[in-house]
Parts: structure tokens; sequence; C-alpha cells
């Protein structure tokens, strides 16, 4: 196919698109339905945070594997300070001391105690710790003024994890907490699923690299930095970003590149610029071209061989809208997340009525404001600062003509509390 801007209008794919828009749910439908190729690989526990783990973790050994106690204090029998009060303080005769890594130096016999250390393994004979504030020393002695239940303050074998218990499972997102689990029951290293390869191409002859100032007619690029931090929220591993020119030899070469996920910003519409559309209708399939939504409109969809591609508007709204409604989506996928928003939902009334269409879904970005929720004052898909502005967004969707004025909406959080 020739790409030039004097394509006739019939045989172009980008009018084509646009006639007839797809719906947000069949978009959704088709990209569920692609393979998604599923990797695993062996990585450090201390890499794993965050990593969606590829495998059920059985652990090996008792934790903690020997009787331990959770206090500084005295190792006694609880038997010996049976009736003990304070006016009735019994002795015991101190034989020993018990620190953590090492062996208890000595069993204990009724009459007897040892010092006790956090940690430190209980020594035979005693079956309770008795808190050091909570005894009077004297000399070799402390008196006990308390009765004591048996175990008390012992750590038990296999208290916090037992030898063959299955412990974290597979598909399950590592938390800081799982890391420390999985130190200590000895595993160095764990299964995770891959992070899915993802490439970033942003296209316009008027784009300036990250760190300029806009300059003339130029702007700088804001879309590929958005769209890095994205990915990797979701998963995914950047190969490659790069700005290149409204160009089709260019564009072409970059879009071969091998990868799991192309993420394509800029020239998706209909201008005579915009050669992303038909170069991908000409290296694979271009399976949809315009959304029936509110930014967003000049999205695409398709594939080259196994790679998913996503042409996302330019406008900076429009691309953050599109990348998490679909790309975002897909990515998780990849990565062995979950398909739902990655963002927070709270549920409040709206203080003005929000306005859409039948057959529209609508991505409006709102603040909450003494616990209702309003539009941000700064609109259209070209201003950025109106995601800044906004504490999160609603979605309405294509079967709603919008909300009345109270009417309890949901909101994604743009914060994801952390
Ligand atoms: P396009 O989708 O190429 O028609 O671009 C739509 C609008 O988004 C234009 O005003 C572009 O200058 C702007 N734009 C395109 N790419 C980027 C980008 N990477 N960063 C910021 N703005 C962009
Ligand atoms: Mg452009």
């Amino acid at each position: 196919m020739k790409l030039s801007a004097t394509t006739h209008q019939a045989d172009d794919v980008r009018m084509r698109g646009f006639k007839q828009r797809s719906p947000v749910d069949d978009i959704i439908a088709w990209l569920d339905k692609q393979t998604i190729t599923q990797r695993n690989e062996a990585i450090n526990i201390q890499d794993a945070n965050g990593r969606v783990l590829a495998e059920d973790v059985v652990s090996q050994v008792n934790i903690p594997d020997f009787k331990r106690s959770m206090m500084d204090g005295y190792a006694i029998m609880a038997e010996d300070a049976q009736g003990a009060s304070s006016y009735n303080q019994l002795p015991l005769h101190i034989v020993g001391k018990a620190m953590p890594g090492q062996a208890a130096e000595t069993a204990i016999s009724s009459g007897q105690t040892v010092r006790i250390m956090t940690g430190a393994p209980v020594p035979e004979g005693a079956d309770a710790v008795l808190p050091a504030e909570n005894v009077e020393l004297h000399e070799d002695h402390i008196f006990i003024m308390e009765s004591v239940a048996q175990g008390r303050n012992i750590g038990q074998i296999g208290e916090d994890i037992q030898s063959g218990q299955s412990v974290l499972q597979d598909g399950r997102r590592l938390r800081p907490q799982d890391i420390a689990l999985l130190a200590s029951i000895g595993r160095q290293t764990i299964k995770v699923m891959c992070r899915p390869h993802v490439q970033i191409i942003v296209t316009g002859n008027e784009l300036l690299p990250v760190g300029s100032l806009p300059n003339g007619y130029h702007i700088v690029n804001s879309n590929g930095p958005m769209l890095e931090a994205l990915a990797r929220r979701d998963g995914g591993h950047v190969e490659r970003s790069t700005i290149i020119a409204d160009e089709p030899t260019h564009l072409r070469k970059a879009m071969l590149n091998e990868c799991d996920v192309l993420l394509l910003s800029g020239g998706t519409s209909v201008g005579e610029e915009d050669f992303v559309p038909l170069l991908l209708a000409e290296l694979g399939e271009l399976k949809f071209h315009g959304v029936t939504m509110r930014p967003s409109r000049s999205t695409g969809f398709g594939k080259i061989g196994n790679k998913l591609v996503f042409l996302l508007p330019g406008n900076p709204v429009a691309c953050l809208c599109a990348y998490d409604f679909f790309a975002g989506r897909s990515i998780r996928q990849f990565a062995g997340q979950h398909t739902q928003w990655p963002y927070p939902q709270i549920r409040k009334p709206l203080k003005h009525k929000i306005s859409s269409m039948i057959g529209r879904t609508d991505y409006a970005r709102v603040k909450l404001v003494d616990e209702h929720v309003e539009s941000v004052s700064v609109s259209g898909a070209a201003n950025i600062s109106s995601t800044t502005q906004a504490d999160g967004f609603v979605i309405i969707p294509a079967d709603s003509e919008g909300y009345p004025a109270q009417a309890e909406v949901d909101v994604f959080l743009y914060d994801l509390g952390y």
C-alpha cells in the first residue's frame, strides 16, 4: 500500500476506522482473547518485591525449629511459680545463661532458673519464661512474684511455619513481608513470571527529547516518560523508548523490533502525517481503529506476529486514558497480574451533573471537594494538567447519558496509596 496523503480516501484504513468506531467492550473482549505468552524466571528474592510468583512455595523447615524465648527474662519451670505473689515471693537459683544463636548452657530442675534473652533456645526442663521486669534479682537468685502458665513467652517449634506447609501460592504478587518469609525458610531464589517486553515509540515531527525546553513550535515528548512509568507500574520491562519522526521508513523499521507489547503514541489519527495505522495494516493486522469513547477515540489495536500493538493518541490525556483502558490491562495479563483497574476506588456523590452520550464511554477527570465529586475545571484531552489537578476519574459507561447531581459515583483514585 502506498503511504501518502494522496491515498484515495475509500482505500484508506484510517478513514474506515473512523466511520465505524468500536465499543470499548468489544476491544477488551478481543484483547482478552489474544494469546499471552507467559514465561517465568528464577530471580533473587531481594529483587522479587512486586513480582508475581510462578510456583507454590512449601516450607522445608519449621520456623522456629527450636523452642525459643520471646522475652528477655528467666526460663523457669511453671510449677515452681505456683502460688507466687508479692506476699509470697518464691526464690529460684540462677544456674546459667541462654543466649541467641547458642545451645543453652545447662538444663534446669525444680528450684532453678536460667537468665535468657529473646530468641535464645529455652533450656531443657524449662517450660515458661518470666520477663526480667517481673522478678526481683538478688545476687544469684531471683524472687518470683506471680504464677505463670506453662508455655508462657515461649515460641513453640513450628509455631510460625510448619515444615511441609504451603506458605505462598502461585500467582501471588509478592510483598516485602513475603520476601522476609522466603528468606526465613531458606530461599535464595524464587520463580516469578517474566516481565513482558515493552517497546514505546512516540512519533511526531514536533517532539523534543525529555530534558529540553519547548522551543518554537516544538514540544517536549511527555507521553514517552508517562508510558514508561505506566508500563513499569503494570509489571512491564521497558526495553526501548524512542522518538521517531512522522516518516514511514523509520517508523516501519522501529515497529518491526521484537517485543511482547508495542506502545505507539501519536500519528494514529487521520492527519496527513498519521502513517501508523497504515503501517500496522501493512505489517500485521489493524484490528480496530477508532473507539466510541472520549477522550481516546483515535486509538487503534492490532498485532504484528504475536506482538500486541496499541496505537495511542498523541494528546496526553487521551494517551493516558487509552493506555489505562486497554494497554495496561494486557501488560498486566502478560505479567501474570489481575485485569482490574490498578486504582483504589471510592464511592461519593456528585456535586454537579456529568453529561455523556448513549453509545460512548467517557473518562471524566474529577476532584474530591468536601466529600463530593467535582469535574476538574481544565478539560480537553490536550491538557495534561487536568490529570494532575484531578484526584481521579469517573467512567461513564456507554449505556449511560451521564449522572445527575448528587448521584453516587465510583471514583478511581490516581493515588495508589503509596
Ligand atoms: P497526534 O496524535 O500525533 O495527532 O497528536 C495529537 C497532539 O498530541 C498534538 O498536539 C501533538 O503535538 C501532541 N503529542 C503527540 N505526541 C506527543 C508526545 N509524545 N508528548 C506530548 N504530546 C504529544
Ligand atoms: Mg502527530
